[in-house]
């Protein structure tokens, strides 16, 4: 293990490479570690120039590798950070400190949430500068592949976290080379018996394969010969993890697996790729539904090339083809357009790999709640499958698998996403919920009266339109508060002593507001309305020894603010009222309780106290186009017929075929009439609102032998 193969390594490569700088940092490594050892027995060093050989590999400019040499100086050697700053600058130490913060956040399985959070502080760590996260992926490759000295314990949990977190990591950015061996060992360890499984039966059908395989490599190269393209074909090996998964997602039988074989073509320009192609296809059949042009629409992680899968004799061959520059994209990832010269990607593609990972990170860092959520977004959108779709100008978008054309708004603007009403798919009508297929012409309508549903969070797939519409929420339930709030305070102010006017917006309501360490009486009344506070605390707090009033003057009503019902969520301060049972389509109006937030009645309920200024306009959303609201309430109807044989299950199969349910029921001899041969059936059904109720209203009413239907009020 020396530095000369090391520097000769970087050389080959990078001419200029700063070799004295090299040398001082592999000697300085040498001489803090010294007398450390691995747990395999080696030099700790030998740890230290693993890391920075991978490093090379990736063909990374001096300083990430004369940080690889000394990433775990600072953390290991109790070297102080100035000293480290005095003898080799500030970049390399800036690097060396951000490996060892990542190194301390520990993966810890099991809880999702705190797996969640580790995942994005490290993520967070790495944003600033890409090169952190390299070294670490290094350090990794290099710990996987010694792990099994470790004890048992600490092998599970750092398997268990290579293959949730630095595995991940590695896919995002391209690093193919890196991903697959992290995988593959992490898989090892943590699933030993079915990695053994797949090795045996490859090592079984390798001779087999490997025959077959040179049959079809050599009758590609001729037929690519005989139309003038110069190519590389090559057998390939998948990495043994990559089969596992395929057989757990796509439930494919281990040996259909194992017999495919892979080859890759390897070419001079994209235009060759295409050329290729078309040759093969001239020559074999091939499975449409297979067929993948990542040239012409790149993954996120900047990976390119055309997939193929071909028949010969009945049997699939997958085929990869690609440019060697494509080619060295797919096995390196952003490392491929890194300057060694910079230390910083070189070039478009190199800063749009970026991009899409700081995005990433920024829709992370909205997901406030449920951090869990975001691992699941974060292994979804890495995942191969994407579906393409097109805007009606013909600009191509990329969207995981499953998303829904509200995920298609909000990829194009946060504001066509808020303000959606509907789609047209390939020209027709379609629900915004409906899941978009490859090829799909997707034209977003929208109307500036349009607003999000809390529903839609059951329909998208991407983080990204995910926290768009929790965060729109938020906001709208801010606003809310905030009006309910202002009305809590003036329900109180009136029943106490002091006139409302003179306090809402007085510079004493502020007063009491920065008592309570809030920023504006805004806050406060966002408080109140949350029920965070106590609108009667607050009237104590505005006038501690108020006189007693003469005649409160009455108080000009300021418009009344109108409050939406959320569609079947409970916001925490609207109630609906089990007395009346109000259903979307009836005239509602809310009640301002004490403490116990609005309850909602239908216009004309008994219960509904006689307290004008208590009184809120409240109103059901709109219905929005497309968006087939599924929430459900109860509406109590009576239905006096003849009671005779089959009656009720005549009246039952009427409301079924309405596609309506029935809650509860009670079946008794009419009230009304008293007559033996009359009943009097009281149903609870479950309705989206008055137009399905009046649906199954009438449908009863034509029943014969039904005298009557009415709702109950
Ligand atoms: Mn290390």
């Amino acid at each position: 293990m020396s530095v000369e193969a090391l520097i000769s390594q970087i050389q080959d490569y990078n001419p200029d490479a700063e070799v004295e700088l090299l040398e001082r940092c592999y000697h300085f490594a040498q001489k803090a570690h010294a007398g450390q050892f691995r747990k395999s027995g080696e030099p700790y060093l030998t740890h230290c120039v693993k890391t920075a050989e991978e490093l090379a590999a990736l063909r990374l400019d001096t300083h990430t590798i004369c940080a690889g040499l000394l990433h775990d100086v600072l953390e290991d050697t109790g070297t102080p950070r100035e000293e480290m700053d005095i003898r080799f600058g500030q970049n390399i130490t800036n690097l060396v400190e951000g490996v060892t913060k990542i190194g301390k956040y520990k993966f810890r399985g099991g809880h999702r949430q705190r797996q969640a959070e580790t995942y994005r502080k490290l993520l967070l760590a790495t944003a600033e500068d890409m090169r952190v996260i390299l070294i670490k992926l290094a350090d990794r490759v290099h710990n996987m592949e010694t792990l099994k000295f470790l004890p048992a314990e600490k092998c599970q949990r750092i398997a268990k976290e290579t293959l949730e977190i630095y595995a991940p990591i590695a896919h995002r950015l391209g690093i193919w080379r890196v991903m697959s061996r992290l995988e593959d060992l992490a898989f090892k360890h943590l699933f030993p018996t079915e990695y053994r499984e797949i090795a045996n039966l490859l090592d079984e059908k390798l001779v087999e394969r490997q025959a077959y395989c040179e049959k079809m490599v050599e009758r590609i190269r001729e037929k690519l010969e005989n139309q003038d393209i110069f190519a590389d074909v090559h057998g390939r090996t998948k990495h043994i993890y990559s089969i596992y998964q395929k057989m757990q997602q796509k439930g494919t039988p281990f040996k259909d697996i194992c017999d495919l074989v892979g080859l890759r073509i390897l070419v001079k320009t994209d235009k060759d790729c295409y050329l290729a192609l078309a040759a093969l296809h001239h020559r074999w059949s091939y499975l449409p539904d297979r067929l993948r042009d990542w040239i012409g629409q790149p993954k996120k992680n900047g990976y390119k090339s055309l997939h193929t899968t071909i028949v010969d004799d009945g049997k699939p061959v997958e085929i990869q083809i690609r440019s060697y520059e494509m080619h060295k994209i797919a096995e390196d990832g952003i490392a491929a357009h890194w300057s060694y010269k910079e230390g910083a990607p070189n070039c478009k593609q190199g800063h749009s790999i970026f991009d899409s990972y700081k995005q990433m990170l920024e829709d992370i860092q909205d997901t406030q709640d449920g951090a869990h959520q975001f691992v699941e977004s974060m292994k979804l959108e890495l995942s191969e499958d994407e579906v393409y779709v097109f805007s009606p100008k013909g600009d191509l978008f990329a969207l995981p698998t499953g998303s829904t054309a509200i995920d298609f708004a909000y990829k194009i603007h946060t504001d066509i996403g808020n303000t959606c009403c509907g789609a047209e798919i390939n020209g027709a009508i379609a629900p915004i919920r409906q899941e978009l297929q490859n090829g799909d012409r997707v034209h977003i309508r929208t109307h500036p009266n349009c607003k999000p549903s809390r529903s839609w969070l059951r329909y998208v797939k991407t983080s990204n339109a995910r926290s768009k519409i929790k965060h729109w929420f938020r906001e709208k339930d801010r606003a809310d508060a905030l009006e309910l709030g202002k009305k809590f305070l003036q329900s109180e102010l009136r029943v106490s002593t002091l006139n409302a006017r003179d306090y809402l917006n007085s510079p004493k309501l502020l007063d009491v507001a920065e008592q309570l360490h809030l920023k504006s009486i805004a806050e406060l009344f966002i408080r109140i309305g949350k029920r965070e506070e106590s609108a009667a605390h607050v009237v104590s707090l505005l006038e501690p020894d108020a006189p007693e009033p003469e005649t409160p003057t009455p108080l000009k009503e300021a418009p009344m603010p109108v409050l939406e019902i959320e569609n079947g969520i409970d916001l925490g301060m609207i109630r609906i009222m089990k007395c009346c049972n109000p259903i979307p389509g009836d005239e509602v109006i809310g009640y301002v309780t004490r403490g116990r937030g609005v309850s909602v009645h239908r216009t004309g309920c008994v219960r509904l106290l006689d307290e004008p200024e208590r009184q809120l306009n409240v109103k059901w959303p709109e219905k929005q186009n497309g968006n087939h609201r599924r929430d459900i309430y109860p509406a109590q109807i009576s239905v006096e017929c003849n009671d005779r044989p089959g009656m009720l299950g005549e009246i039952t199969t009427v409301i079924a075929q309405c596609k309506v349910n029935i809650r509860c029921g009670t079946f008794q001899p009419s009230a009304v009439t008293r007559a033996n041969d009359a009943a009097q059936d009281l149903l609870t059904l479950d309705v989206t609102g008055t137009t399905q109720l009046a649906e199954v209203m009438q449908a009863l009413q034509h029943l014969k032998g039904v005298q009557r239907v009415k709702r109950k009020f």
